[in-house]
Parts: structure tokens; sequence; C-alpha cells
């Protein structure tokens, strides 16, 4: 077991929500909506008109792009963000609010879906279907990890032109989507690169071994999932605490599990990150 630690959701978090969400709203028709907090709402700019725009209309089906969340109803799509610490959680109309609870969604089953927040940091936008890839925050975003459209080839390509250093790249949305700090010093791990190696200085051996390693890391958390993380939901307004399975991140000073050797923190860009000085040393 690693320590347990708080970070952000990242795409398995974030799938987990998205496949917890389907079986408990999926087909709910929303009655009214009230909002608590109005700059969580980004889209349209009044909160009133975000809730008089949902009335009346029914879950479709949720999915995922990245670290977002789509809800997608009958004529209309929100797009939830749940940056730091967001949360969503189902219950009956009755159940005692819980503080930190900014937007209701009231269904006509008596069910509500309750998204709380502690930090406040969490997006909203409501869209007309198809609007929401021509605009913020969708329109930019870089390719999915777990598609079929990530190739060793479609990485490569994508990197050759980064000369920065990989961890920062790896990070950054309008690349790959999906991989936050912990994903990205797992896969960094797993495929012995070192974070602070230029993106487009990796060779074609190094490429394929992180292509598999995002793949199986990603794969691995949602198939668990979602890593641990005390801040994250599962959608029934559970605390979401999974098994770790993590080999770098959070480790730093306990042996490497391939060498022995300690795991050190550093930072780059900004960022702790985590490293074997032995399996990933730089070229
Ligand atoms: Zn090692």
């Amino acid at each position: 077991m690693g320590n347990e630690v708080i970070t952000v959701p990242e795409l398995p978090e974030v799938e987990t929500v998205k496949r917890t969400l389907n079986t408990l709203v999926k087909g709910k028709k929303i009655e009214r909506v009230t909002v608590s907090l109005p700059r969580i709402i980004q889209r349209p700019a009044e909160p009133e008109m975000f809730c008089d725009a949902l009335t009346g209309h029914t879950i479709q089906e949720v999915e995922r792009r990245g670290k977002f969340l789509l809800v997608r109803l009958d004529g209309l799509v929100m797009v939830s963000h749940l940056r730091m610490e967001g949360r969503y959680g189902v219950y009956v109309s009755d159940e005692p609010i819980e503080k930190h609870t900014h937007v209701i969604f009231h269904f006509d089953d008596g069910t509500e879906l309750r998204y709380k927040d502690v930090r406040q940091f969490g997006t909203m936008h409501l869209f007309s279907p198809g609007e929401e890839k021509t605009q913020a925050p969708l329109q930019k975003l870089g390719i999915e990890p777990l598609s079929e459209d990530f190739t060793v080839e479609s990485l490569a390509a994508k990197l050759r032109k980064r000369r920065s250093f990989i961890k920062p790249v790896l990070l950054n949305q309008h690349i790959i989507v999906g991989l936050g700090n912990i994903y990205v010093d797992e896969a960094l791990f797993r495929s012995k690169i070192h974070p602070l190696t230029p993106a487009d200085s990796l060779q074609a051996d190094q490429l394929a071994r992180l292509h598999e390693a995002i793949i199986f890391t990603l794969k691995q958390a949602v198939d668990a999932g979602g890593s641990s993380i005390k801040s994250y939901v599962n959608g029934q307004g559970e605390m979401g605490m999974f098994q770790h399975q993590l080999q770098v991140y959070g480790q730093e000073g306990k042996p490497c599990v391939r060498c022995g050797q300690l795991i050190e923190k550093s930072v780059v860009g900004g960022r702790g990150t985590h490293t074997c000085p032995s399996c990933q040393g730089r070229r």
C-alpha cells in the first residue's frame, strides 16, 4: 500500500465518476436546478439561465473527454470539470444537504444529483449539442490516450514538435488529455524516462515504452476504479478510497520496486515529481 495521497482527479478518476453516474442518473428527468454558488456556472453567464435551460430535460448519457464530464441530455450538453475537489453524489431529496453543496439537480423521481466542491474551482458549461466541440473548454483538447487514435506514431508526431521537458508536455491537455501529476510520474517511471528529458529527443525505443506505459498505467487505474484519492467521489456521494497501485508517486524514500534504490522527490515545472535515480537516469 502506498501513502494516502491527496490530489486532483485524473482520467481514471473521471472515468470512474462517469461510469458510476451512468448507472445512477441515466434516464432521469430534471425537474429543477438550484445553484448556490454562481461562479461554478461558466456558461450561460447567468446561473438562472442555466437552471431554466435544464428544467424538463432528461439525462441520456454521461461521457468523458479528457478530465471533463459531458452530461448529454435531450437537446443539451452539460460539460463539468471537477478540478481539485469537485464531487457528485446522488441522494434522496429529504437527505440533509451537506456543506459545500453548490449545485443540485432535482429529478422528478424524488432523487437529486448534488455537486459538492470544497475548493470551489469546479466549472459547468451548458451547450447545444455539437456546440461544445467548437468552444472552450473542450475545443483545443488533445488526443485521448485510451482511444484508437493514440498510437506510437501519433505520440511521436506530437512530441517531435516539443522541445520542453517531457513531464510538462505530458501534463499539457492540448497535447494528450487526461494525464495529471500522478499518472505522468507513473508512466515515466514505468518507461524508464527521466522527467527532464526534452520531449523531442526521445528515441524510438523510449517512445514505444512511453506509449505502452501511458496506456497500461491509465487502464490499470481505470480497472481499479480510479486510484485512491481522498478528494474524489465514486458518484454515489461516497469518498473514493481505492487500492493504490502506485509505484513511484508518493513513494519518496521507499525502495524502487525494480532496483531497490530509494525513490526521490524533486520539483519539475512547479510540480512535485517522483523518480528512481537509477532506473530513470538521464541520457
Ligand atoms: Zn529503480
